[in-house]
């Protein structure tokens, strides 16, 4: 083997690294054996395909696709599914292991479980794109289901996408199962106040956090990284609340004003552009320079990986409210907490997402649904029940409330894993 490649790959650290490295310091926090550690390392069941499609030129292009179910002991599998180029195994099977954890925090039966395609969905045409889901779906049919595992949407995917699954899935079934996917169109079953509930969860927890270092919303500033299904809402939700919101991104650009942002009229220039850039209400700013804005809240919401060892010590929030799965590395972590800097982990952030799913999957398997209201109200009191409990633990233990987080969750998995018992 070259030796040159070889260096590199030892020294690359991907979100699976810093995953099993937050189990490890939960692990160390609780009396764990090693047997028990090395399970909840490793996913229960992995499905990699290939995902072929035929253009809309004739021509057949081929796709990786993957489905990682981490952990069952709580209850059947749930995760989103994602399609970006960036997808491989080791991520899907991280963004898998961070599910089981958020699942446990937040007190919702369910175990982890993570999908995705290595496509570009913005190359592709819609007719493409359902195409590519009804194939990916059909492929990972065996190992899905209301009562195994219930994909929702992610990274480049929505409603329109998880109709398509319900569908390839209905037909194989010979019946509607509405149960198997959760972030539906409403009028296929979708649970009112899904599409917003994870950026509703975000910005709950983003108030309580501000609140526990006594800054008022009408003083607060954020910068929000990602403009997408949790982003947009997020920065929605914090202006509500009174927060200015200076700064937005997206994967072209980022555009910033100290006197705030119009964040409805930029949402309206995003749907006619595609584009936060060009906004008429806004300088130009450089894209990675919103991470180290001087704001009092920085929400990270796009992608993993982006507050790294190298923009951590120049980070200027004093609250990081962490939108995105896995956006801090763990080089970047220790570097905020030595600075002080307050991180809300992602499993307690954008719990809001998983936890109105169930709410959805509740309401689909007994085809009877609840009112916005309800499902705000019941999102609120689980986001500020998990907040309370993950303070509360960091507290006693001396601990970062990532490492309160997952030890709390990991602790109800083993739980759930030793009143079942090892089969057989
Ligand atoms: P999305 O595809 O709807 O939006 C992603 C956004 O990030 C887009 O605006 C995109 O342009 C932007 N982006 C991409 N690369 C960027 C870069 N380098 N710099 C700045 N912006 C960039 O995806 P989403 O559903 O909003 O998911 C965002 C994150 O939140 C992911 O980590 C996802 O796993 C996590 N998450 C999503 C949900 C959910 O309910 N959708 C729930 C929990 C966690």
């Amino acid at each position: 083997m070259n030796p040159s490649i070889s260096a590199e790959a030892t020294l690359t650290r991907g979100p699976l690294d810093d995953a099993k490295a937050q189990l490890a310091q939960a692990v160390a926090q609780l009396d764990v054996s090693e047997g028990v550690h090395r399970m909840l390392a490793t996913s229960r069941r992995e499905m990699a395909v290939a995902v072929p499609l035929r253009r809309d030129d004739g021509s057949i292009a081929v796709y990786e696709g993957f489905r990682v179910q981490h952990n069952f002991s709580r209850g059947p599998a749930k995760g989103g599914l994602r399609f970006s180029t960036a997808v491989d195994l080791d991520e899907v099977r991280a963004l898998a292991m961070w599910m089981t954890w958020k699942c446990a925090l937040v007190d919702v039966p369910y175990g982890g479980a993570k999908g995705g395609v290595a496509i570009e969905p913005r190359d592709h045409s819609v007719g493409e794109l359902e195409r590519v889901t009804r194939r990916y779906t059909s492929e990972i049919l065996p190992i899905i289901g209301p009562d195994m595992d219930i994909p929702a949407p992610d990274i480049g995917t929505d409603e329109r996408t998880m109709a398509w699954i319900m569908d390839t899935y209905s037909a194989s079934k010979g019946h509607t199962v509405p149960g198997v996917v959760t972030g539906k169109p409403i009028a296929l079953g979708g649970s009112l106040g899904r599409a917003s509930a994870t950026s509703r969860g975000v910005a709950h927890v983003a108030l309580l956090a501000m609140a526990s270092r006594g800054l008022e919303p009408a003083r607060a500033s954020a910068a929000v990284q990602g403009f997408g299904k949790v982003g947009r809402d997020a920065a929605r939700f914090l202006q509500e609340a009174g927060v200015t919101v200076v700064a937005v991104s997206d994967v072209d650009g980022a555009v910033v004003n100290e006197g705030g942002l119009d964040v409805m009229r930029l949402a309206a220039h995003v749907d006619t552009t595609g584009s936060v850039r060009g906004f008429d209400g806004a300088d130009e700013l450089d894209r990675d320079a919103l991470l180290t804005l001087d704001v009092d809240v920085l929400v990270p919401a796009a992608l993993e990986g982006v507050i790294t060892e190298d923009n951590a010590p120049d980070v200027k929030a004093s609250i990081v409210v962490e939108g995105a799965n896995g956006p801090t590395t763990q080089a970047a972590d220790e570097i905020l907490t030595d600075r002080d800097v307050l991180v809300v982990p992602d499993i307690l952030a954008n719990a809001g997402g998983v936890i109105v799913s169930y709410f959805e999957w509740v309401q689909s398997n007994q085809a009877y649904q609840w009112r916005e209201s309800e499902v705000n109200e019941r999102l609120g009191e689980r986001m500020t029940n998990a907040w309370h409990a993950v303070v509360e633990h960091a507290g006693v233990h001396g601990t970062t409330y990532r490492e309160a987080a997952t030890a709390l969750a990991v602790k109800r998995v083993i739980e759930a894993h030793d009143l079942r018992g090892l089969y057989p």
